[in-house]
């Protein structure tokens, strides 16, 4: 960060502005909106710059500056659209002791005044270092259709009300009081006097209180596989209101930064075989949370539902006497199936497809064996790849071509995505040299469809921690 934000306290504070164009003008009108004392030395200024000077709202000195006119100014601008000129007032300045901003001139500023949304006394700065102007645009203009523009009149009613809401304890309920003002109750009253809105302030708040006995909740949320866009609007939003995030290994990062941000974050999982926190303890954390009146979000990769002990976790908070719901994600082998672009059934190859753990693999039926080998037949493999010489062994047994495809996805919906395109008759090996260190999908009986060849996957720009994207396709023959 070279540029840090902070926020001037201007009122009553003396700034000075060199210059009496169009530049300076610009500038004006900005700092106009604060309480700041302006001081303008201009030698022929601008009629409308004059015509401020005239309606009192700033002090023109129609001569060019000398040192010592910048003496207790916390800020300069020199905006004489005159290079030689701007660097001789600049440097009078700073020997005044102010801090200075050339205009359209970042390389010499001390500061520079960034895109701004004003929904006064909500105001939101953008700062680039310069770096996107365009960017910072794009980006006011998106929060100002964002914004509702009664904002600032909301937040002002707001203020006054602030001792009041006080009543409810600080925290969880004193933010959801303030959340509903601000986005629910607040903006339906854009056109209502002041008096209206202060007295729907008083009818929240009894709401709110009376509110107060709320009870703790348990949403189990599907994470997705890995990419934040896969996340539901429900778990982004389960997310977002979340009080305590409990989430498993396999839950990607740019997924966790979505939660709030005072959210205490749980990490409930290491790795695969590795040491991670016991079934029972993850039981009693939901639990103890849950019962303290936390908004508790349980979160897991992929879909809650597949693979992950989903059952044990909702007896248990049942029998707590808690209430819970699902939220639904996007599981792993959907997210391999897109990877190589391949359909789960197809009419007239396969109505059927199986989700399978490789873990349980060794207590599979001789007669389940006996299906999958049959021609046409889809699997998903979950945590299959140390499995993979055992099913090998096992389908072939049982009759399967050699040459039956198989695709192995790791990392599906990563940056950091990589397909084997297999035959049964070559998987081991194929995974020996891999080395995949990542999370696996084996799709047993799909090879990739041989349009996706060559091409890239899209670039996340939301995980930038993650490796640069690795083409879709890693066809080792
Ligand atoms: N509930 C999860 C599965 C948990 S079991 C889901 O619905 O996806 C853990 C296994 O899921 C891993 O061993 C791996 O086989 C698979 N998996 C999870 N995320 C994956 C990803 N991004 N890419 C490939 N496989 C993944």
């Amino acid at each position: 960060m070279q540029h840090f934000p902070i926020f001037v306290a201007l009122a009553g504070r003396r700034v000075v502005v060199s210059g009496g164009g169009e530049a300076a003008l610009a500038k004006l009108r900005l700092l106009l909106k604060t309480e700041a004392r302006v001081t303008v030395f201009a030698a022929d200024p601008h009629p409308d710059l004059a015509a401020l000077a005239e309606a009192g709202k700033l002090t023109l000195h129609r001569r060019a500056m000398q040192p010592g006119d910048a003496l207790c100014a916390v800020l300069f601008y020199a905006a004489d659209e005159d290079a030689a000129q701007d660097a001789r007032t600049t440097a009078l300045a700073r020997a005044d002791g102010a801090l200075t901003n050339i205009v359209d001139n970042l390389a010499q500023s001390q500061f520079i005044t960034p895109a701004i949304v004003d929904r006064d006394p909500v105001t939101v700065a953008i700062g680039t270092e310069g770096a996107a102007p365009v960017l910072a645009r794009a980006i006011k203009a998106d929060l100002e259709a964002r914004l509702p523009a009664t904002l600032g009149r909301l937040a002002r009613i707001g203020k006054a009300f602030r001792k009041m809401a006080e009543a409810l304890p600080m925290g969880r309920a004193r933010r959801d009081f303030w959340r509903d003002y601000y986005f629910r109750t607040g903006p339906r009253m854009a056109d209502a006097p002041d008096s209206t809105v202060e007295g729907a302030l008083d009818g929240l708040l009894a709401e709110h209180l009376d509110r107060q006995s709320r009870k703790g909740h348990v949403a189990f949320v599907g994470a997705g596989p890995g990419d934040p866009e896969l996340l539901t609007l429900k778990a982004r939003r389960a997310l977002d209101e979340a009080d305590v995030v409990i989430y498993d290994r396999l839950v990607g990062k740019g997924v966790l930064e979505l939660a709030r941000r005072e959210a205490i974050m749980v990490n409930a999982g290491k790795e695969g075989f590795g040491p991670s926190m016991p079934q029972a303890q993850i039981t009693a954390t939901i639990i103890e949370h849950a019962r303290a009146g936390a908004q508790v979000v349980r979160l897991k990769g992929g879909d809650a539902t597949i693979f992950g002990r989903l059952d044990e976790e909702t007896e248990a908070v049942s029998d707590a006497g808690i209430d819970w719901h699902v939220v639904p994600g996007i599981t792993a082998a959907s997210a391999a199936a897109a990877a190589v672009g391949q359909s789960l059934t197809s009419r007239g190859r396969n109505d059927e497809t199986r989700f399978v753990t490789g873990h349980d693999m060794k207590g599979f039926a001789d007669r389940d064996w006996a299906s999958l080998a049959q021609p046409g037949e889809v699997a998903a493999v979950y945590m299959g790849k140390r499995a993979a010489r055992f099913i090998q062994g096992r389908l072939l047994m049982h009759g399967a071509a050699p040459d039956t495809p198989v695709s192995v996805i790791e990392n599906a919906s990563r940056a950091d995505q990589r397909v084997l395109a297999c035959t049964l008759a070559d998987l081991p090996q194929r995974l020996d040299t891999a080395r995949l260190s990542g999370p696996a999908v084996l799709l047993l009986g799909l090879a990739p469809h041989p349009a996706l060849h060559g091409t890239t996957a899209p670039a996340l720009p939301q995980d930038t921690h993650a490796p640069a994207p690795k083409p879709i396709m890693e066809l080792v023959q």
